[in-house]
């Protein structure tokens, strides 16, 4: 008998998630139907999305159920199967993530290339992360020859991406924000902007200004509110916005203050436009195939923010929403 370890939702947070809306059962793994298979777990994905399930409220995702596993994005190995489709020792990425030993149909999972690149790396850059920055600044808001970029949560998962991304496709000057300083200077060391903004030193706007003296031309928006209102106000003519998250207001108990000066996206004839990664999926090959070259050469940086173990997992989601990571943050669920 196969004892796997999840983690449950018990109650729903009130604004900031805490440790004891969550609670880590063991339970027996299944045996596999036909054409199912049993995947031990290695790593799992913690996403500033799941903060929105938590909660009893329609979305582009359903809640997840209190008392049920939470799930999410999630890599392992093939450790029995009923499908010749995906062999014993085959290492697939799919979406019951927050429990160590998955049982699903194998045509629920993707076998991952582990030649091309880390395991783990299909969770980050060569995952839906990789693909949302990818997506953004080539289809939502896409970058020009010469444009100014502005990349919010720059340090993190999406923006460390879109920050190199953006280069690569002609940007002039790519300036991402975070908070404090040691992301600041990550952002300048270590992931190529050419300027970093500190929003936690308030001011953003002037920061911005002083950054992009010009004015910007896309904006990556994970962030919201105060961002939001800064990217507008220096946005150029034809300027393009991607709205890809709003963190800023994802643990809000009342709605969050947004931009008072959207006017000025009219008169700059500027784009603003909402995109979801799981409308772009049909980019991940050609996504896949230019960001596992870019980093076996090493010319894509990648960092990790690493928490080890199944009891850890609430925690990093916890983290994540506090901005406790730098790159992806990943759960390493291993040998016990
Ligand atoms: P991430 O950037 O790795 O982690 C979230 C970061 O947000 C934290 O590290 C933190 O960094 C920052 N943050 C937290 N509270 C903030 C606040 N009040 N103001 C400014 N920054 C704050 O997460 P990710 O997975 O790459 O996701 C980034 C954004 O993209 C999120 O908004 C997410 O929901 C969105 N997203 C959307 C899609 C889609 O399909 N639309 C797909 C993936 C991700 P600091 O320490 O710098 O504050």
């Amino acid at each position: 008998m196969t004892v796997s370890r999840e983690v449950r939702l018990v109650s729903r947070p009130v604004g900031e998630p805490a440790a004891e809306n969550f609670e880590l059962v063991a339970t027996e793994v299944p045996e596999p139907r036909e054409g199912e298979i049993v995947v031990r777990n290695t790593w799992m994905s913690v996403d500033p999305y799941m903060r929105g399930r938590m909660d009893d409220a329609p979305s582009y995702l359903p809640p997840f159920a209190l008392g049920a596993a939470l799930d999410g994005s999630a890599i392992g190995e093939v450790v029995a199967s009923r499908t010749e489709a995906v062999p014993v020792g085959s290492t697939v990425s799919h979406f019951l993530g927050w429990r160590e030993y998955a049982v699903l149909d194998a045509a629920a999972a993707t076998v991952v290339d582990t030649a091309l690149a880390p395991a783990e790396a299909y969770l980050g850059a060569l995952g839906t992360t990789g693909l949302t920055a990818y997506a953004a600044l080539t289809r939502t808001a896409p970058v020009r020859e010469g444009d100014v970029v502005f990349v919010s949560a720059a340090a993190g998962a999406v923006g460390s991406v879109a920050g190199q991304l953006a280069r690569r496709l002609g940007a002039s000057r790519v300036i991402g924000s975070a908070g404090g300083p040691a992301k600041t200077r990550r952002l300048l060391d270590g992931f190529g902007f050419d300027a970093a903004v500190d929003y936690r030193r308030g001011r953003l706007a002037e920061q911005l200004a002083e950054a992009a003296p010009e004015g910007i031309d896309v904006y990556l928006d994970a962030v919201g509110g105060d961002h939001l209102q800064a990217a507008v106000g220096a946005i150029r003519p034809g300027g393009r916005i991607a709205l890809v998250g709003a963190i800023s207001g994802y643990n809000a108990t009342a709605p969050a203050p947004g931009p008072d000066n959207l006017f000025r996206a009219a008169a700059k004839e500027a784009t603003l436009r909402g995109m979801l990664v799981t409308s772009h999926f049909d980019l991940f090959p050609e996504w896949i195939g230019k960001a596992a070259g870019w980093l076996a050469d090493g010319s894509l940086h990648t960092e990790q923010t690493v928490a080890e173990g199944i009891a850890q997992a609430p925690d990093a989601l916890l983290g994540v929403l506090r901005g406790a990571n730098t790159g992806k943050m990943l759960v390493r669920l291993g040998d016990r």
